[in-house]
């Protein structure tokens, strides 16, 4: 404490400071003074800035304060800048000349929040923590678990300080630029109770991984954390907040100790996180921090932190973040969902349906019998149509329960969630039933499980390696995953409320008939209001007052009320009380007695109705490993029920997926394009549909050209999203498709477009297809869309020749890659390349113009059309003409004889010819 604070010496500012000294640096601390939450000092100055509050000086000390009842607004807002804000709350009544105990109650912080209305519900909020190999101080015999104040620095939107973006290629030597030093990453949604570890030597797929995630808090070891990792993760998340705790958060010896006893277990083997040989998991330091600062954050153990699953990136196809926002997966080019393939694919009726789906996303599969599995089991919905509208209706009367269950566990509970969980419950049976009528009517054998391979992505059996349920499909793993919860059900039904209030302190939400001692203190109450209006009577008879009143208020209780004009006819017995405007206040004996049982009476009740409430809590908490299951086995039935609708409205076909290198789509169709057409009323154009053959050892490389608007782009993305819905158990948007497994998909666009993002767009564009040149394996996609457009024609020319030339160079066989460029002197490769095929998008000149028949052909377009389309996009007609006359005047000169003035130009020509 400054020494300037002994000045301010009271014993409600020692309080404050005592709770101020337990936190780390930087976390803004709220504390409750009466209706308020007030800060003092640097946080006030901080959050009157941030929120706009008044800043205000009490003895010289700056304050500024919020009405708690807006807390949660304004706490949106601050967590939205990044920042930590500990809650510390008055635990009892104040009493006049006493100092009134509070408590830390909560440490608000970006990752770790849980209450929905900093959530949202399609989307997991994560905390992440990363380590690298040799960072962590390794004292030996350190187990002592960090403290709160050993948080040591403020998390802060560092991206927004805009610090200078990490674009330097990785140097030669493939991915991860050569460095094999391992990093380790833990990362949990404290909301949803998932938490998971890994560790890589592939620093660039895993730090690209991890970014997908869109983690909304990182935390980091202070010292000895290697340079660029943060950097890149905050270049791509400008709004993720971090923080550097010290090496001893993050220490591996006592981390094992931290997370048996957070698991509960004696030792990590069961979790794959400890091994007789290879001794612990390197992610076990960064699981341990995460747990402690998750504990901190809530002021308790969290206990919904039940399983840690390891992540492993085998048998899983990588997408970094670059291709995720040009093949718009997650978030359109605009920056919005709307155009992006999530969108288009999230029919999921469940908010634990659509956090599956873009989990599903994040990590979709290379496993045979993973995604066989998954197909199956989206046929075996779709065909029963009926089966399929009643299950999603089921579906669509549940409610968060993963999330509902987490706050539970978590001591934040309200009357209200426990009516959603009992409303979830009710919708049960009928789910089952439906689930019991598809899969049993429908009796087709359904493909075996995979093995492994899809335990971490949630199909996993009760026993991972248990031998009965090698064969059950996902439909018979989904139906026996959930329980009914038939007593919990009941007993909720009969206890509380149809429609309860949000408040546990005012009562109200027990149902009469459930709880005798409940209603004997009700009736108690209800039998004091009927003595009171009785009151009232037997008073103005006794009186001869018609206007006495017995009333009620907050400050007074009960008080007989008697108008001026009556004054004189008030008895003797009567107590005067107060004086106002109209008359006066009066009590009685009998009066003061009684009230003091009525109240009594309520508070009673309302005690006993919220033990009845802590009990029911504690009954669904007894059962939530059950309830887990079940909401996680209902995710699933959700997202493959959508699968199925989708399959059903798109008409998508189940692919066919091998581990060869091959690729044959037939009636192929973009699946954001084509909804997009199928929206607009009357659209001149339906979706064209397009075939597409490839394979790394025949028809590696599909070079598209055509003019402007023909096609290609769609083209040639619709490949890479067929293939990607394919790897994460979806039906697809063609007529068959047949799939070689990929490991990899990468997309590259020209640079024109990255513009907006301010960035030396060839530069990045080139730092960009060195990447995937360096990383691309046979079983990759690879999209290039207008490689080279970023710089001068010849320039352009060359570096796109060289690129298709280095992905074919490979003797046998190369990375399945789709060119689509609009220099149609590229076609001039085929002759070079055995693998590689030239493709155009037709197009029918007709009376000048041109028609786009959107259909992909064998073969190359000979020009660009350029002038067609600047017709068509209204250009005046006398431009039109004019560059009509200067085309050809050009290309007549380009086919005559070379004159000295044009030798390089001939030069690059001999190298394109
Ligand atoms: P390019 O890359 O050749 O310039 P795009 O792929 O951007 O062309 O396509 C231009 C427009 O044509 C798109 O906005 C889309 O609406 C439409 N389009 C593309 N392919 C098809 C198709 N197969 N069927 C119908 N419309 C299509
Ligand atoms: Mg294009």
């Amino acid at each position: 404490m400054p020494e300037d604070d002994l000045r301010f010496e009271t014993p409600m500012f020692r309080q404050y400071c005592e709770v101020k000294a337990k936190l780390a640096p930087g976390t803004l601390l709220l504390f409750r003074l009466g209706d308020f939450y007030e800060m003092f000092d640097d946080d006030a100055k901080i959050s009157s800035n941030l929120l706009g509050l008044t800043l205000t000086t009490r003895n010289g000390r700056p304050m500024a304060g919020i009405p708690f009842h807006a807390l949660n607004s304004y706490m949106r807002r601050l967590l939205k800048a990044g920042r930590r804000v500990a809650l510390c709350d008055q635990m009892e009544d104040a009493r006049p000349g006493k100092l009134v105990k509070r408590e830390l109650t909560r440490v608000y912080s970006p990752g770790t929040v849980i209450s929905d209305e900093h959530l949202q519900a399609a989307h997991n909020q994560y905390l992440l923590a990363l380590t690298a190999e040799g960072c962590p101080t390794l004292k030996s015999g350190a187990t002592n678990v960090p403290s709160l104040r050993d948080l040591s620095s403020a998390p802060s939107a560092q991206g927004a300080r805009g610090e200078a973006p990490d674009i330097t290629p990785p140097p030669e030597g493939g991915v991860g630029g050569g460095r094999k030093e391992m990093l380790s990453a833990s990362w949990m949604d404290l909301s949803t109770g998932e938490w998971s570890a890994a560790s890589s030597t592939d620093r660039d797929g895993f730090l690209n991984f991890l970014t997908l995630l869109q983690p909304a808090e990182l935390i980091v070891p202070e010292e000895n954390f290697p340079a660029g990792i943060k950097e890149r993760l905050i270049e791509n998340l400008p709004d993720l907040a971090v923080s550097e705790l010290p090496n001893s958060f993050f220490e591996p010896v006592g981390a094992k100790r931290i997370l048996c006893e957070a698991l509960n277990v004696g030792t990590l083997k069961g979790f794959g996180l400890s091994d007789d040989k290879t001794g612990d998991h390197p992610s076990v330091g960064a699981a341990a921090a995460l747990y402690c600062y998750a504990k901190q954050a809530l002021c308790g153990a969290p206990a919904n932190l039940k399983e840690l699953k390891l992540y492993t990136f085998e048998d899983r196809l990588m997408i970094d973040p670059n291709t995720a926002r040009q093949l718009e997966l997650f978030k359109d080019l605009s920056g919005g969902k709307d155009g992006s393939l999530l969108k288009a694919m999230d029919s999921t009726v469940t908010s634990a349906g659509a956090r599956l789906l873009e989990r599903v996303m994040l990590s979709p599969s290379r496993d045979v019998k993973t995604l066989q599995m998954r197909y199956a089991t989206v046929g075996a919905l779709k065909e029963d149509a009926e089966g399929l509208k009643d299950l999603r209706e089921s579906l669509s009367c549940l409610r968060d329960l993963e999330r509902i269950l987490s706050r539970l566990q978590n001591r934040m509970r309200s009357p209200r969630e426990l009516a959603a969980t009992r409303d979830t419950l009710r919708a049960l049976p009928d789910l089952k039933q439906a689930l019991e009528k598809i899969s049993g009517e429908n009796g087709r054998p359904l493909a075996p499980s995979a093995s492994e391979g899809e335990n971490d992505t949630g199909l996993r059996p009760a026993t991972p390696s248990a031998e009965g349920e090698q064969n059950k499909s996902v439909l018979s793993w989904i139906t026996t995953e959930i329980s009914l919860h038939e007593t919990l059900r009941q007993k909720l039904g009969a206890a509380l409320e149809e429609e309860p209030g949000n408040d546990l302190t005012t009562g109200g939400y027990i149902r009469p008939g459930y709880d005798a001692e409940l209603d004997r203190l009700k009736s108690l109450s209800a039998n004091h209001k009927i003595w009171i209006a009785e009151l009232e009577r037997l008073e103005q008879e006794r009186t001869g007052i018609k206007s006495l009143k017995v009333k009620y208020n907050q400050n007074f209780g009960f008080f007989i009320e008697v108008t001026k004009a009556n004054l004189a006819r008030v008895p003797a017995d009567y107590i005067r009380k107060s004086t106002t405007v109209s008359g006066e206040r009066y009590l009685t004996e009998a009066l003061q007695e009684r009230q003091k049982e009525i109240l009594s009476a309520e508070s009673n009740a309302i005690r006993r109705e919220m033990e009845l409430f802590e009990t029911l809590v504690a009954e669904i908490v007894a059962e939530s490993d059950a309830l887990r299951r079940t909401a996680s086995a209902l995710a699933w039935c959700d997202l493959m029920s959508a699968f199925a609708y989708n399959a059903v409205k798109w008409n998508y076909c189940q692919p066919q997926v091998s581990s060869d290198q091959n690729l044959e789509i037939i009636g192929g169709r973009h699946p954001v394009v084509e909804q997009a057409l199928a929206r607009i009323e009357n659209a001149a154009e339906k979706f064209v549909p397009n075939d597409t053959r490839m394979s790394a050892q025949n028809e590696q490389i599909l070079l598209i050209t055509g003019p402007n608007m023909a096609g290609k782009s769609t083209y040639i993305r619709q490949v890479a999203l067929i293939v990607l819905m394919a790897q994460i158990g979806s039906w697809v948007p063609a007529t068959s498709a047949k799939i070689g497994l990929v490991d990899r998909i990468f997309s590259r666009i020209g640079s024109s477009d990255a513009l907006a993002r301010g960035e030396s767009t060839f530069m990045v564009e080139m730092t960009e297809t060195a990447y995937i040149l360096r990383s691309a394996t046979e079983q990759s996609l690879i999209i290039l869309d207008e490689i080279g457009r970023g710089t001068s024609t010849y320039d352009g020319l060359s570096i796109a020749w060289a690129c298709v030339e280095f992905l074919h160079s490979h003797p046998s066989a190369g990375p399945r890659t789709l060119f689509a460029t609009h220099y149609h002197e590229l076609t001039r490769l085929e002759k070079t390349c055995p693998r590689l095929r030239n493709y155009t998008v037709s197009v029918k000149e007709w009376g000048g113009k041109i028609i786009f028949a959107r259909t992909v052909v064998p073969g190359a377009a000979d020009r660009s059309y350029g002038i067609h389309v600047a017709q068509l996009a209204g250009l005046p007609a006398v431009v039109i003409d004019r560059a009509t006359k200067l085309l050809e005047g050009l290309e007549a000169q380009a086919k005559a004889p070379k004159s000295k003035g044009e030798k390089v130009a001939a030069g690059q020509g001999e190298l394109f010819g």
